[in-house]
């Protein structure tokens, strides 16, 4: 192995060791900047929890940008993991510590054997895990002025290691968020014809909200309701006047999209009508999905080896299309097999994937550049 590839596992480890939350990336932003400069790499905050590097050549050129997302979650981990975090509910539960580790790795090989001409820039992003994200930020700051091609990746253990995908299109689903609060009347549990009843009311809705799927959207579009979040009331024998859920909605189409949130007031309004409670309904428009550009994806292809294949998109999202609507770009996935799905307490990756990831952030930018 060589020393670079043995630095990012070292890196990885540091940052899984030492996890810290969206918009919370204080040392994880420091430790990213420190590191930057040791290599001789262009320094700057965009943010006050981001780091820009930047490497350029004595003549013009094109820019390339390479970007990694590095925030972690609020997870408890549970993985047996010896360089486990040692902060009790944050957790590196998405890779997001791979992905720091792997752009770190490609700013050393890069700086190490110099940038001829153009640009190559190095996006460290903070709070990706947290709507409306950190991409929309460094973006006013002005990391993408004058880029011509932006690229990122991200380790995915459904994939088995060893294999890389990168699909031009629809890739991942635009990421919406919302809070319903169902208004009743509180009252005694053993006299319910007293009060109105929002624990009842809240579930019934969150099946009848499942009809938007099945049964109001054509089948052919891929559409996605969530609750993710359900709270009403404290004590057994009290019927709670107020009941809270929460959750998210995906789609790729943008009339999809937009239906979504009429459809949730139609069936919402209707179903606390029908039992006598009043229904709200908060909807926030998150990340929009991540379109693969078709040349920048040409682009990427072109030097994975025997790695690539095919995936259908997914109904993840990722604040990566905030860039793409700035410059043309592709996000790849790298297969880090796993035996848990992103976001559990018990995430592994197999960290032999870091390699491929540092080797395509490398391969990509020389390639852009020629
Ligand atoms: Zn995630
Ligand atoms: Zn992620």
């Amino acid at each position: 192995m060589s020393g670079v590839d043995e630095d990012v596992i070292a890196w990885r480890r540091h940052l899984h060791r030492n996890p810290e939350v969206s918009f919370e990336e204080h040392e994880t932003s420091a430790f990213v900047a420190s590191t930057l400069e040791q290599l001789g790499v262009e320094v700057s905050r965009p943010t006050g929890t981001s780091v820009l590097g930047r490497l350029r050549g004595d003549a013009s050129g094109p820019v390339v940008a390479l970007r990694a997302d590095i925030d972690a979650l609020p997870i408890h981990e549970d993985s047996g993991v010896e360089f486990a975090s040692q902060r009790p509910g944050a957790m590196h539960a998405c890779g997001h510590d791979g992905h720091t580790a792997m752009l770190l790795g490609a700013a050393k090989t890069l700086a190490a054997e110099g940038v001829p001409h153009g640009e190559v820039r190095f996006i460290f992003q903070h709070g990706e895990e947290l709507a409306p994200g950190g991409a929309r930020e460094m973006i006013e700051a002005g990391v993408m002025e004058g880029v011509d091609f932006v690229y990122g990746c991200h380790l995915w253990t459904p994939l088995a290691y060893g294999k890389v995908t990168a699909v031009a299109g629809d890739w991942m689903a635009a990421a919406d968020f919302f809070e319903i609060t169902i208004t009743g009347r509180g009252g005694h549990a053993g006299l319910p014809h007293t009060a109105v009843d929002t624990v009842a009311c809240a579930a019934e809705l969150v099946g009848a909200l499942q009809h938007i799927v099945a049964r109001r959207i054509d089948p052919l579009q891929p559409a996605v309701v969530t609750i993710g979040s359900f709270h009403a009331g404290d004590a057994p024998n009290v019927i709670p006047g107020e009941a809270r859920l929460a959750g998210t909605a995906r789609s790729f189409d943008p009339d999809v999209r937009g239906l979504i949130p009429k459809l949730m007031e139609e069936i919402g309004h209707g179903v606390c009508a029908a039992h006598g409670a009043s229904f709200e309904l908060r909807y926030v428009y998150g990340y929009k999905p991540v379109v693969n550009d078709a040349a920048a994806t040409e682009l990427v292809r072109s030097v994975v080896r025997d790695e690539l294949v095919d995936l259908d998109p997914i109904m993840g999202g990722d604040d990566f299309s905030a860039y793409q609507a700035e410059a043309p770009g592709c996000y790849a996935f790298v297969g880090a097999g796993g035996e848990y799905p992103h976001h559990h307490p018990r995430f592994v990756i197999d960290e032999r994937a870091l390699k491929i990831g540092t080797r395509l952030h490398v391969d990509v930018a020389r390639r852009v550049l020629g």
